[in-house]
């Protein structure tokens, strides 16, 4: 299982009918897709140091030291490995309000992000944190939610929605009522990506 390539038209999931990896978290298929991409650079990160089983942990708690010196899927994957203190669920991933799953996540923004070739600056980015929202949907609001998902496909093959596309869209999701509010993000994406093929630079644009 490997991340959509650059310039590649996302696909229908056979399970939930949206984009593959964008009806995360409530479609399993998506969320297997969200995680393996999390998971195959764990795998290769494995293989490079040569690490047993027995080692795997330790490996984890070395990451999660120094998160700024690992690519994000790493980091990442190491926290799934470790547990707790606080709550005793995955590290970083559990109940609002938890003082050490705070501080795991913010850390976890200190990763090293790396654009692919031929994708907007801060694409990367932009694909770490939709993963890291939609793998900790239970911090954010249904509205918002809703955005970074619909918006995972269109990163992975490398579009990049400016600021304030990204503002103007989370505004009017929270705004509409949540019937309409699938097509409404879907038509906006749509929009925003055709004007980028007609050869539009977007105005200002910034890294984040
Ligand atoms: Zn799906
Ligand atoms: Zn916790």
């Amino acid at each position: 299982m490997t991340r959509p390539e650059v310039g590649a038209s996302p696909r229908p999931c056979a399970e939930c009918g949206d984009s593959e990896y964008g009806g995360a978290p409530a479609c399993t298929a998506c969320r297997a897709l969200v995680d393996g991409i999390v998971e195959d650079e764990w795998a290769g990160f494995l293989r490079r140091w040569d690490v047993g089983d027995d080692q795997e942990t330790a490996l984890a708690e070395m990451v999660a030291a120094e998160p700024d010196r690992h690519d994000w899927r790493v980091v990442d994957a190491a926290l799934d490995r470790l547990v707790c203190a606080d709550c005793g669920d995955r590290l970083g991933r559990g109940p609002v309000g938890c003082p050490a799953c705070d501080r795991a996540h913010g850390f976890r923004y200190a990763a090293i992000e790396t654009d692919r070739p031929g994708v907007p600056r801060g694409n990367e980015h932009a694909v770490r944190v939709n993963v890291s929202v939609v793998r900790r949907p239970h911090v954010t609001s249904a509205g918002e939610l809703l955005v970074r998902r619909l918006l995972l496909p269109v990163l992975l093959v490398g579009f990049l929605p400016t600021t304030e596309e990204a503002q103007r869209m989370s505004a009017l999701i929270r705004r509409s009522p949540p019937a309409q509010r699938i097509p409404l993000a879907e038509r906006m994406i749509e929009e925003a990506m055709a004007l980028r093929r007609a050869g539009h630079r977007p105005p200002g644009r910034d890294r984040r």
